[in-house]
């Protein structure tokens, strides 16, 4: 651990403030609520970064080939940003490093959701496979700070797979709980790959998550979910990442996927932030999607927010297939500050979108595609116009969940509208060439 006297220099900058802004804790305090059981931010003091935090600071950091030794303020996506994330000494980062990632664009892509413009935030390119990357560096940065024991999440696979790789490289014990059977094999091989203690809890997600919370509470170890509020600070930089690669002149929109919702939480953050601080002039719209059999946030926005919804979740995009996200209230204020919007979309057309995604060469996981399939939506609904860029965030990597893919491919979904069937053959020259053939002549 860090001297305490170092660390709270180092963090001398930032507090930790309930989400109504009227209970205030120093930043080297370990807390995942206020006192009155609010959630937290990390609040920065805006005035005093105003006259540093430019747009020329972090486009001088742009660098293009990585040296030899990791400098996370020029290598890493999240920590170019560190002033506006979490302005820990450089020396003390733990960085794979992330982000960095690609924005791609295709025609098929952008007239199959309508829209003259569109571009898709490739998350699945960080380090472990989803942006739970960007959130990860900076909480096991934090744990590394604050001398944690160990580190423990609740999850839905990824931000286990994450956390597990952090941890090992932050040389930290790391405990996971996931509801069993739950889990995507690809993220389950990560967590037990990179040494993760994982307890397979007999419920959901959102039993695994009540569990883990005690248990943190209980035992002193870090809790690196997304109720933890250094995580958000760290998925604000794809918001960053996009504003700057767009030259800082805002899309008209981004889209993405909703389950514990601290994407949309960390995206109106960053949003204001950057607005606060005249780094953009006008802020992008948000589109929050949820899978249908997981909408307690649409459910709730077609209220206005009067009634706060929870739902039993179920959905093939399991990334998402939380009934009560924990960023509801901050979620709810990104929205109000991004005139954001948000919809659901069902299993079917996600799994429709996602091949599609993954036919043109660029791939994702399902929970990802409920971006794209989102987007279309709001798209057929007048809601975003033809002629309005919009970017869409693929949250995580293909490879994470090969039996949703592979089931939708092989006949278990009943409207595959892209399924591309493996087929058998005769192990003989005769049998190829037919089949060779008869594809051939279907392609023209
Ligand atoms: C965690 C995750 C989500 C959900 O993000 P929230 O911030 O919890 O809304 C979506 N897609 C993937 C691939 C994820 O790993």
């Amino acid at each position: 651990m860090l001297h305490e006297k170092t660390l709270n220099e180092a963090l001398a900058t930032i507090s930790l403030r309930s989400i109504d802004e009227q209970e205030s804790y120093p930043a080297g305090q370990i807390r995942y609520l206020s006192d009155s059981g609010l959630l937290l931010d990390v609040a920065h003091d805006l005035d005093a970064l105003r006259s540093t935090v430019t747009r020329e600071l972090f486009d001088q950091r742009v660098r293009h080939a990585p040296g030899p030794k990791i400098d996370p303020v020029t290598d890493s996506g999240v920590w170019r940003y560190r002033e506006l994330i979490l302005p820990a000494p450089v020396n003390s980062i733990v960085s794979r490093p992330e982000g960095n990632t690609p924005l791609y664009e295709h025609p098929c892509m952008s007239e199959w959701v309508g829209v003259n413009s569109l571009y898709l935030k490739h998350e699945g390119e960080n380090p472990t496979g989803s942006f739970k990357d960007r959130g990860m560096t900076v909480g096991v940065t934090q744990a590394v700070l604050m001398g944690a024991q160990a580190v423990a999440c609740a999850s839905t696979g990824n931000t286990s797979a994450s956390m597990a790789a952090y941890a090992a490289r932050a040389g930290i014990p790391a405990f996971v709980f996931i509801p069993a059977g739950k889990i995507a094999a690809g993220k389950l091989a990560q967590a037990l790959a990179y040494g993760a203690h994982t307890l397979q809890v007999n419920g959901d997600f959102d039993d695994a998550m009540r569990l883990v919370q005690q248990v943190c509470e209980q035992l002193g170890i870090y809790l690196l979910n997304s109720l933890n509020p250094f995580r958000l600070e760290g998925q604000k930089s794809i918001v960053f990442e996009i504003l700057q690669g767009f030259d800082w002149n805002p899309p008209d929109w981004i889209v993405l996927p909703g389950g514990n919702l601290g994407n949309t939480a960390a995206f109106g953050k960053a949003l204001h932030e950057a607005h606060t601080l005249g780094l953009i002039d006008h802020l992008p719209r948000l589109a929050t999607i949820q899978a249908e059999g997981a909408s307690p946030f649409y459910q709730s926005y077609l209220t206005q927010f009067a009634e706060h919804k929870s739902m039993k979740a179920n959905t093939v995009a399991t990334a998402i297939s939380i009934g009560n996200p924990v960023s509801y209230e901050r979620a709810i204020r990104a929205l109000k500050w991004t005139n954001g919007v948000s919809i659901s979309v069902t299993d079917e057309e996600i799994m429709n979108a996602k091949a599609l995604i993954d036919s043109t060469g660029i791939g994702c996981e399902p929970a990802s595609a409920a971006s794209v399939a989102g987007a279309r939506k709001l798209v057929d609904n007048g809601t975003i116009s033809p002629d309005e860029t919009v970017v869409g965030i693929l949250t995580g990597n293909l490879l994470k969940d090969p039996t949703a893919t592979v089931d939708y491919h092989t006949g278990k979904w009943p409207n595959a509208k892209l399924a591309n069937q493996p087929v058998r053959v005769e192990p003989t020259l005769a049998a190829v060439q037919t089949e060779i053939e008869r594809r051939l002549s279907k392609a023209h």
